[in-house]
């Protein structure tokens, strides 16, 4: 089976590593190097603890933790920092309730005085700690996964169809591949590519605004989400940050940079030395009822979607159950909900 996968990034380096691993001839395409569109621009916090109010939804960012564990197992995984995750809010009795929820479905949490785990960072109150939780290298995690692959440093323009079987993929360069199948990893643009199949994805516009400043010693050890900022490390000398009252206003003419750094200085005084590396907006590909879009899709055979918000935490999960939909048949049950169809 020839199969096409557009978009090198975190999604489509899965699915398509996941493929060529099961004997599947993987072609990527993608005119930008693995990694650097929005996947490279993500807080990159591989978790479950962030949604507690839809079963499903949690057993499969669950279930895309233990994906990660085992990639890193087979692939090696320095770019895997499973070094947990802290959340606090104003209000204390958050992580209480937090912690408890996380426990009765058995998810392992526990409340922690932050003394003694992050000396830097200012918390008047106990956090909800989820030891299993991760930060991922999620650039260069995408890149390690498309060694040795083949790839196209194009973009895909058309995608040809004979009696509603996907026959090729046309290229902006003019070329084309003939394959049996295409996946529309394409992230926030998932939307264009599934027009060419005369297909409706409707994704929500939900920009967010990431960035990396440079400080030595790193202050913090891992991810957490503070009542106004999150912050986690980001390699020997950085530290990311991000914070969704900054992501509010983007469009204004507020500093983004300037009101993201006071809110992390404000929580870790430590970083008021830290200088800006960059900064970027970005698109979160938001599927419009913010769940994932995987599998067949229709209106042809050989049309399938890897569409995703929270793609850093269900990549490795999507690779593996998309790539045995594709070559095996069957949908995965972690999956079921998450079908394309729905969007029809
Ligand atoms: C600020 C922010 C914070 C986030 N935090 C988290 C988080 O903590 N945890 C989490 O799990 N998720 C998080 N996300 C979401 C996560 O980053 C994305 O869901 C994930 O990166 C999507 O990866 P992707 O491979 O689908 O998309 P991308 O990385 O954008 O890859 C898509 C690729 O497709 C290519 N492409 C597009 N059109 C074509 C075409 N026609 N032909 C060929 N190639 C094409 C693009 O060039 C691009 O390289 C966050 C997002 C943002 C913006």
């Amino acid at each position: 089976v020839r199969v096409a996968v557009i978009g090198c990034g975190i999604v489509g380096c899965c699915v398509g590593w996941q493929l060529a691993r099961r004997g599947a001839d993987v072609v990527l395409v993608d005119p930008a190097e693995p990694g650097t569109g929005v996947t490279g621009w993500s807080f990159a916090w591989a978790n479950a603890s962030s949604v507690t109010d839809d079963r499903p939804y949690f057993d499969l960012r669950v279930a895309g933790l233990d994906a990660w564990r085992r990639l890193a197992g087979e692939i090696g995984g320095g770019w895997w920092h499973q070094t947990g995750h802290l959340r606090w809010g104003d209000d204390p009795a958050g992580a209480v309730a937090l912690v408890d929820r996380l426990r009765a479905w058995g998810y392992p949490a526990e409340l922690t005085g932050l003394a003694a785990l992050e000396p830097a960072v200012r918390c008047p109150a106990p956090a909800a700690y989820c030891p299993e939780e991760a930060w991922v290298s999620a650039r260069a995690v995408a890149g390690r996964l498309t060694l040795g692959m083949e790839r196209r440093t194009d973009t895909l323009v058309d995608i040809t169809v004979r009696c509603d079987q996907v026959t090729g993929a046309v290229l902006a360069s003019g070329g084309r591949l003939a394959v049996d199948a295409v996946v529309n990893a394409a992230g926030p643009d998932g939307h264009q590519v599934a027009r060419l199949v005369g297909r409706d994805l409707p994704l929500r516009e939900d920009p967010g605004f990431l960035a990396r400043v440079r400080c030595r010693p790193v202050p913090i050890g891992r991810a957490m989400h503070t009542p106004h900022v999150e912050l986690r490390p980001d390699g020997d000398d950085r530290v990311a940050l991000h914070s969704r009252e900054v992501d509010a206003l983007i469009g204004s003419t507020a500093s983004l940079f300037d009101e993201l750094q006071q809110r992390a200085i404000d929580t870790v005084p430590a970083l008021s030395a830290a200088a800006l590396i960059e900064g970027r907006v970005a698109r979160r590909p938001m599927p419009a009822d913010e769940r994932p879009s995987v599998g067949i899709a229709g209106p042809v055979d050989g049309y399938y979607e890897a569409v995703t918000h929270s793609g850093v935490t269900l990549a490795a999960i999507i690779g593996e159950v998309l790539a045995a939909e594709i070559l095996d048949g069957g949908v995965d049950p972690l999956v079921a909900p998450y079908r394309p169809a729905r969007f029809c």
